[in-house]
């Protein structure tokens, strides 16, 4: 029996894990580019069996959550470090005492420096298991990156389709890891489109999210580790920067599966954080057709017109009574400021939006005292220098002298 199945998140209908299926077939059919794609699929595993099998979190966690992934060998992931990133509980912030718990999850500490190698390992982990040698992914940032930096590791071919315009700075770091980069004439969606016909046509592994359910696999085990690290407890909420929707439905999957196996009893409040500027998932949650407002955020990373998970994300935020709140551009300048000046923690425009929205929440007091809260870090802030340069200021160089310090420090 295969270890578990795929079932779309649209009509329900089941797949069997035996051969290797994106979309839902009969839901892809009438997906077009104005809106978000239908029959995206997510995977369950048989619950009971491991509930049987396996009564203590304690096993699962000695098996570094082996249990609950679509993989059937540790020895398949990376041998570079991803996960198990650091949670810094923070006591202080611009000097006065916090009144709730504060804990900062930092997932800038993965081995490209994003949240996305969650995801990566276990696409690269799957196609090793299967003998697929070539991971095909559209992508202008931080999941090309990854997923270049992973194949790196494990001798596999990444193939990158970025749109012509995306920025140099970008491919930098997919080309230094040895990925082959192809800029596609056009925008993302281009790009993503002709990887899926390149995976039809070349029999390569396509790693891009909503299409490819594996993604969420990987990025469900930050709740695994949230969980662990807390002491194996929940937090009451829990903030996530959110632009096409997979990392919020990654979180809400990881504690869902923690939930289906009996080891925790309660979702906790996931806060979905959206960027004013680009907030077409949280905007359209309760619209019957969706509208697009075309994106303009600092927030390179979270800014998406067409969320690409946005069914599933709205199936799991209206289920679980998620909450919901956009931050303005200076807000999320602001935080960042906050969080690197307080904490030590440089984080890239996306993840300082996270934290924009628990000061929102704190300066409207909405966090109960002694309140347990996590903000998701999801990478670091030296992927995207240009976006803080309006808040720094580079000062003047002196003449050598001793005069000319005193001056200058005066
Ligand atoms: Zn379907």
């Amino acid at each position: 029996m295969d270890k578990f199945i795929y079932e779309c998140i649209n009509c329900g209908k089941q797949y069997n894990a035996s051969e290797t299926i994106y979309l839902c077939p009969n839901c892809s059919k009438g997906n077009d580019e104005l809106n978000p794609p239908k029959g995206v699929l997510r995977i369950v595993y048989n619950f009971l069996d491991i509930i049987k099998k396996i009564n203590l979190f304690n096993e699962i966690k000695k098996n570094n959550f082996l249990p609950l992934l679509p993989i059937e060998k540790l020895d398949s992931l990376p041998q570079l470090k991803v996960g198990n990133t650091p949670i810094y509980k923070i006591e202080l912030l611009n000097g006065e005492k916090l009144s709730f718990q504060l804990y900062l999850k930092d997932d800038s500490q993965n081995p490209t420096f994003s949240f996305k190698d969650r995801a990566s390992a276990i696409v690269s982990a799957y196609a090793k298991e299967q003998g697929f040698e070539t991971i095909v992914a559209a992508s202008t940032g931080n999941a090309g990156s990854s997923l270049a930096g992973l194949c790196a590791s494990q001798g596999q071919k990444a193939i990158i389709m970025v749109p012509e315009s995306a920025p140099i700075a970008k491919l930098t770091q997919i080309l230094m890891y040895g990925a082959t980069i192809i800029p596609v004439k056009g925008t993302y969606d281009n790009a993503f489109d002709l990887s899926i016909k390149a995976t039809e046509e070349f029999g390569w592994y396509n790693r891009n999210t909503a299409f490819n359910p594996l993604t969420i696999e990987g990025k469900k085990t930050v709740s695994f580790e949230i969980y662990t690290q807390l002491g194996e407890n929940i937090p009451d909420r829990v903030f996530v920067p959110v632009g096409d929707g997979v990392i919020i439905s990654g979180v809400y999957k990881g504690f869902e599966d923690l939930l289906n196996v009996k080891i925790i009893d309660k979702m906790p409040i996931i806060v979905a954080v959206q960027s004013e500027g680009s907030d077409n998932l949280t905007r359209n949650i309760n619209n019957e057709n969706f509208e697009v407002k075309a994106s303009n955020t600092i927030a390179d990373s979270i800014s998406v017109d067409i969320p690409r998970n946005f069914y599933m994300a709205k199936q799991f935020l209206l289920k679980y009574h998620g909450e919901i709140i956009t931050v303005s551009d200076n807000a999320i300048l602001e935080a960042s400021t906050i969080l690197s000046k307080n904490t030590g923690i440089f984080a890239e425009p996306a993840a300082a939006t996270a934290f924009a929205g628990l000061l929102s929440y704190q300066n409207n007091n909405k966090l109960d005292r002694e309140s347990k809260n996590v903000v998701l870090l999801t990478g670091s802030g030296l992927k995207d220098l240009k976006s803080v340069q309006s808040v720094i200021k580079m000062p003047e160089s002196i003449e050598p002298s001793i005069d000319n310090l005193k001056k200058l420090l005066s």
